[in-house]
């Protein structure tokens, strides 16, 4: 009998993309699902994985290597004329030609993101669409143990959260705003204003519309009581 042999599948996958921006076609790295294996989740979000090189933030961004536009699944696909010419003038005339299409490191993935986060200024995108990416650079940075670069991105997300929630349309199916609140909440704790943490955290615990989420109703009880005892012993 023979041996039956199993062919070996890379974790990695290389996926098409078409840049919106100047139609190039380039490929970029995704892990398969069943290779991105949590195993604790904490109360930022913030993940870690059995193997992190099987971290899917690391490869979040896509980059055009022709253009330097760069993007995720969460940007608008459309280009008025005149951020056309914005990206003309301040990023496709100084950008030289970048393959970010194969394995990245963290620096690597910090580098994607921040030229993301220059794209979607340009673009104007939404501030939920900057939070999530000012998320994800403090994350790794998390990883890292580069603690002025986590309080750094954190107010940014802070900031952009904030904007998000009071300006985006509220409750998307993905994002429903007492998971803004409560995310909110929690990056004020981890800055230090406990009173702006513990204001949002009621606002979660008062929120009808919680009632249906209760993972997120006990994070935000949880995260309540963790901001109370901590603001008591700074004092
Ligand atoms: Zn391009």
């Amino acid at each position: 009998m023979s041996e039956i042999s199993i062919p070996y599948i890379n974790p990695i996958y290389k996926k098409a993309v078409q840049c919106p921006l100047c139609n190039y076609k380039y490929t970029t790295s995704k892990i398969r699902s069943r290779y991105i294996i949590p195993t604790t989740i904490d109360t930022d979000f913030f993940t870690l994985y059995k193997q992190e090189r099987y971290n899917p933030t690391l490869y979040h961004v896509h980059v055009c290597s022709k253009c330097g536009y760069s993007h995720t699944e969460n940007f608008s696909l459309s280009f008025s004329p005149q951020e056309r010419k914005d990206f003309k003038k301040h990023l496709v005339s100084r950008w030289n030609y970048k393959d970010f299409g194969g394995v990245r490191t963290h620096e690597d993935a910090l580098k994607t993101l921040k030229l993301a986060v220059y794209s979607a200024r340009l673009k104007n995108e939404e501030a939920s669409v900057l939070a999530g990416l000012y998320m994800r650079i403090m994350w790794i940075h998390r990883y890292l143990n580069n603690e002025d670069q986590v309080l750094r991105f954190s107010s940014l997300a802070r900031d952009a959260y904030r904007e998000a929630y009071l300006v985006e349309p509220l409750d998307r199916p993905e994002w429903p705003s007492y998971k803004v609140l409560y995310i909110i909440g929690e990056l004020e704790r981890r800055i230090g204003n406990y009173r702006e943490a513990v204001k949002n955290f009621s606002l979660v615990l008062n929120s009808r519309k919680t009632k249906a989420d209760p993972h997120i109703r006990s994070l935000a009880e949880k995260q309540w009581q963790v901001t109370r005892e901590e603001s008591k012993s700074r004092r």
